[in-house]
Formats: structure tokens, C-alpha cells, sequence
């Protein structure tokens, strides 16, 4: 198999400032560091080299996504802003999402290494793709920036695609703890674009991400919410991923499939609480995979998004790596232990979830395939 990896340093350089966990400098707090900061990724790149896994991946630069290509999704007038602001005073873009001096430039870059991503698996240059892309994206609406995203990586890329390769179903997955508000946005009346948010229920933003939120018009149907509870762990996900995610991507038959990748459901990450392993997201890494092969080539890009624990995010990001290029290296997780006692199997009120969910958007699923294909 071969895998890419798509990095640029100036990703790190990204600028939040400084603050307290989310919040800015100020109030009763001693100003610490910010938590959505380069040094979660950087620490990835770290254990990638150490292991040795880096040198066998396919090493792809990326290329700063045009002002047009963002326009695919965002208003002219917040991109004007971001920039303005990004010249100048820095300052933020929206809801908690913070534009540095010279972010607008990293940011299209960050939105260019998802479209690169794009090309490297359309064309078969490799057969999958990790994306470190940084700022994240998945917040960021239409005419805003929430939650440290500023350009929507994965709705660009997902555009592109239909674009550039006259796509007809792409599917996106975000497994990031907090919902895919923004990219929930973009496809919310669009049947060529099955989107599918697996998150823990109202974590942020606190008031979307419902089960019942389903899409509208044409694209009735094309917009799933899997909203957990808080704890849910590996077993809980798995359960959600065959009995909810891998039936309804039956149906739909895609083409290719988006993953906005967000290691925050792991379990030390100060702003998630789902309790996921490293193993774990390896096994819902295999399950993509196998979704994948069997209906689009393997044809699968993984894009960062959050993902707040220095000492885990890379950890679980390298058993992601290691599935999709099928190299095992010798790194074992030294947290394992420390998981002793979380939810390891799959508890009845998660079951519940789960069933609940299914039977609110479970009408819709037998209609995927004859909607798209009619289109
Ligand atoms: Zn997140």
C-alpha cells in the first residue's frame, strides 16, 4: 500500500496566541498556552521519524489553495476579512477562531494540502493520504470561523472533487469529537455529498449535531448525526461505525471517501470526553479501509482537524498511519495500561444510543441509492 503524508512546517506557525484551554488571555486565569497549538502535530512528525514509519510514507508538499478555490465554499467578504486581519492586527474571524499574523497564508495552504491530498489519490500517485493540515477546518462556516478552523479543508476538497473528476458521490466521515457543524453546512441539501458526523452530543457547538438533523430538499437523507455520550470508548464506536456508518456508505456507493480526522475522542484530550484508544482508532481506520476497497479502489484522504493531548494525539495518529499503509512498526501504546477500566466493551445505555439513532434515520437509508443514482 502506498500512503502519503502531506506536512508543511509552516503549519506550525499558525498563531492562536495565547490564552487558557479555549479561552483568551484575561479573567481570574494566569495566561497559559493556547490549546489548539502546533505542538500536537509536531509531535506526530516526531514519533513518525523516531519509528522509522516516516521514510516509507510518500512525502507530498502542498500547494496554497487559490482565493477561487475557497470561494467554492466561503463568502468573499470573510475571506477578505481573514486576510485583513491576518496583515494587520490579527484578531479572531468569528466564534473562537483566531487568525495570527500571516495565517491567511498558512490557512490556503492548509486547505491546499487537502486538495493536493485530493489529486494524490485521484490520480494514483499513492492509494490513501494522511493530511497534517493545520489550521483545522470542520468548524468553519460559510461566512465565519468557528472553533480554531478558518477555511473548511474537507468542503473544499470535497468540491474539488466533484469538479476536477466529476465526482457523483463523495462521502465524508468526520470523526472528530465535536461535530462537523460547518461542513454539516455546505452539503446539508446536497445528494452528491453523504456527510456523516460521529461526535459527542453537544460537546461544541452546543446546540447542533442532532440525530434528527437529516438533511433537506434533495439532500434528504445525505446528512448523518451519530451524537454519543460522553465515555462511549472503543466499543461503543465500533458498534455506531459497523451498525450505522459501514450500511448506509453501502447504500451510497461512493466514490471517494473524505475522513475529517480529528483524534479528540482520545481518551487524555482535554476537550473530549469519548475515552477512544490508540487501537482503537485503528480499528475504525481498518473499517474505513474496508468500505473503501470495497467500493472505491481504497480510495480514502484523511485531513487533521483537533486532537488536544500532546502526549496521545500522536500515538493514535501513528495506528491510523499504520493501517492505511499497512506497515506495523514496533511502537506499542505505553497508555494502554492507564485505560484499565474504561468502557472496553459495549454497555447497554451506548447500545441505546445507538438504536435510538437508527430508528429516527434509518427511513431514509434504502433511498441513497436510487436518489443518486437519478441524478
Ligand atoms: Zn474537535
Amino acid at each position: 500500500m502506498k500512503t502519503g503524508f502531506i506536512f508543511d512546517e509552516s503549519y506550525l506557525w499558525h498563531d492562536n496566541g495565547s490564552g487558557t484551554l479555549y479561552l483568551p488571555s484575561g479573567g481570574y486565569m494566569q495566561t497559559d498556552v493556547f490549546v489548539e497549538h502546533p505542538e500536537t502535530k509536531r509531535r506526530v512528525n516526531n514519533l513518525l521519524a523516531r519509528c522509522g514509519l516516516m521514510k516509507k510514507l510518500n512525502q507530498i508538499e502542498p500547494r496554497p489553495a487559490t482565493k477561487e478555490e475557497i470561494e467554492y465554499f466561503h463568502t468573499t467578504d470573510y475571506i477578505e476579512k481573514v486576510k485583513q486581519l491576518s496583515d494587520t492586527t490579527g484578531g479572531d474571524a468569528g466564534d473562537h477562531a483566531i487568525v495570527g499574523r500571516g495565517s491567511y497564508e498558512i490557512a490556503l495552504l492548509s486547505t491546499g494540502g487537502a486538495l493536493r491530498a485530493v489529486d494524490a489519490v485521484m490520480e494514483g500517485e499513492v492509494d490513501n493520504v494522511y493530511a497534517m493540515t493545520r489550521p483545522p477546518g470542520h468548524h468553519a462556516e460559510r461566512n465565519k470561523g468557528i472553533g480554531f478552523c478558518i477555511f473548511n479543508n474537507v468542503v473544499i476538497a470535497a468540491k474539488y472533487a466533484r469538479k476536477k473528476y466529476g465526482l457523483k458521490r463523495v462521502l465524508v466521515l468526520d470523526w472528530d469529537v465535536h461535530h462537523g457543524n460547518g461542513t454539516e453546512q455546505a452539503f446539508y441539501d446536497d445528494p452528491n455529498v453523504l456527510f456523516l458526523s460521529i461526535h459527542q452530543h453537544l460537546s461544541f457547538p452546543n446546540n447542533t449535531g442532532y440525530k434528527e438533523d437529516v438533511g433537506t430538499g434533495e439532500g434528504q437523507g445525505y446528512n448523518v448525526n451519530i451524537p454519543l455520550p460522553p465515555g462511549t470508548g472503543d466499543a461503543g464506536y465500533v458498534h455506531a461505525f459497523e451498525s450505522i456508518i459501514e450500511p448506509i456508505a453501502t447504500e451510497f456507493k461512493p466514490e471517494l471517501i473524505i475522513i475529517s480526522a480529528g483524534q479528540d475522542p482520545g481518551m487524555f484530550d482535554p476537550l473530549g470526553r469519548m475515552m477512544m484508544t490508540a487501537e482503537g482508532f485503528g480499528q475504525l481506520t481498518d473499517i474505513m479501509l474496508r468500505i473503501a476497497n470495497a467500493h472505491c479502489d481504497g480510495k480514502i484522504v484523511f485531513c487533521h482537524e483537533g486532537g488536544y493531548s500532546n502526549a496521545y494525539v500522536p500515538f493514535c495518529t501513528l495506528k491510523i498511519i499504520e493501517r492505511l499503509s499497512g506497515i506495523e512498526t514496533d511502537v506499542t501504546d505505553p497508555y494502554a495500561a492507564g485505560a484499565q477500566g474504561y468502557p472496553d466493551k459495549l454497555y447497554t445505555n451506548q447500545k441505546e444510543a445507538v438504536d435510538e439513532i437508527i430508528a429516527v434515520q434509518q427511513e431514509y437509508w434504502h433511498a441513497l441509492r436510487p436518489t443518486v443514482e437519478s441524478n
